[in-house]
């Protein structure tokens, strides 16, 4: 038996049918495929010299959960047994299938480690395509849930990579009608001036917020938040592994939290986006869907050749297949960094020859 037959043998088929996340970093000095922000904290040698390399990180990270508490949350969920800390949101959305199991609703098209991470984990997952105008189909969500009997099921608002936020009483809707878990994945909510449903945690048992600060200027960090009642996340919690989230990251995030700068990149990515919309409008054979979140989804009929040139003029956007196919999502970057995003769509080799642009 040759060596690649025996691991494919031994490997648990849901292991060996799934694929790997796409995130291929190519590399282009106008990076604007992962939704990162443009802007990164300065970090100070005093704050490095501080950590111990030689010890493990606090494994309850209590610093970082009041730093978190006290900036991010209303003041009557400060308490950190509200709060799980995770090596990115990613991690959670990974401790949370292990500790309720599935079937695992969300909708589709949303954020491909929901279902990622619910096959790795050899759970069903069920997907609920999203209605005309990429509209959350709640009626259909909670028929779903009713019928495979499921566990959990994933919102994100706004969506990704739609940029949408899905009608706050559909959720509420989908909420109240389910015996399961909601998790509402606010990993954008900074970016869209609409309510967060963290004030709702008092009033649903069933309800679970997650958090990051990967989109507001710390991805390097891998930290993500959970929020939501002391006994759900005592339960989430024994599935994570001591000491996730480590020293520097911790140190980092504590300091940044604490400093205005986090909050001045939002308002200026928000201002941005608002600008590379309205400069795609003006793009014959584009169209572009209006975003909540720190990025674009945009359709057009030569959107492999919008990424293939784009990407040549050393600017990397986002590119789906399947239902996604046609699609392309950008991340509001800097300002110069959008202007290079502008002039490359604009490229007339992109457009030559068909009468458009
Ligand atoms: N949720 C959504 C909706 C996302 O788009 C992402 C990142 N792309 C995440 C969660 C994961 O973020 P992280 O693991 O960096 O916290």
């Amino acid at each position: 038996m040759t060596s690649s037959s025996v691991v494919r043998e031994l490997v648990r088929p849901n292991v060996l049918t799934l694929k790997p996340y796409d995130a291929k970093g190519a590399a282009c000095p106008v990076k604007l495929d992962a939704n990162e922000s443009p802007y990164t904290e300065r970090l100070s040698p005093g704050l490095l010299r501080s950590v111990k390399t030689n010890r493990y990180p606090d494994p309850l990270a209590e610093e970082l959960r009041r730093a978190f508490a006290r900036r991010m949350l209303p003041a009557r969920l400060r308490a950190i047994d509200h709060i799980l800390h995770g090596n990115g949101s990613d991690e959670i959305i990974y401790n949370l299938i292990c500790a309720f199991g599935g079937p695992v609703v969300f909708p589709s098209p949303t954020f491909s480690m929901y279902g990622k991470i619910a096959q790795a984990l050899g759970e069903k997952t069920v997907e609920v395509p999203l209605g005309p105008g990429f509209d959350l189909d709640e009626g259909q969500m909670i028929k779903a849930f009713r019928r495979e009997k499921a566990k959990i099921a994933f919102i994100s608002r706004p969506n990704n990579p739609t940029g949408n936020s899905f009608q706050w009483e559909k959720i509420i809707k989908i909420i109240e009608s389910v015996k399961g878990i909601v998790v509402v994945d606010e990993a954008y909510q900074a970016f869209s001036g609409k309510k967060s449903f963290l004030p709702l945690l008092k009033r649903y048992q069933n309800l679970a917020v997650l958090m990051t600060l990967s989109k507001v200027g710390l991805a390097a960090l891998r930290i993500g938040f959970l929020v939501s009642n002391p006994e759900l996340i005592g339960e989430v919690n024994k599935t994570r592994l001591p000491f996730n989230v480590n020293a520097f990251s911790q140190a980092i995030a504590v300091r940044a939290l604490e400093g205005a700068s986090l909050g001045e990149g939002v308002k200026k990515i928000v201002s941005e986006r608002g600008r590379v919309f309205r400069e795609l409008g003006k793009i014959k054979g584009v169209t572009a869907y209006p975003s909540d979140a720190n990025f674009i989804l945009f359709h057009s009929e030569r959107a492999q050749r919008i990424f293939r040139v784009a990407m040549r003029e050393g600017v990397l956007l986002r590119n789906f297949g399947g239902p996604l196919e046609g699609y392309l999502r950008v991340t509001i970057g800097s300002r110069k960094e959008n202007d290079a995003f502008l002039k490359a769509i604009r490229n007339k080799d992109i457009w030559a020859g068909n009468g458009l642009g």
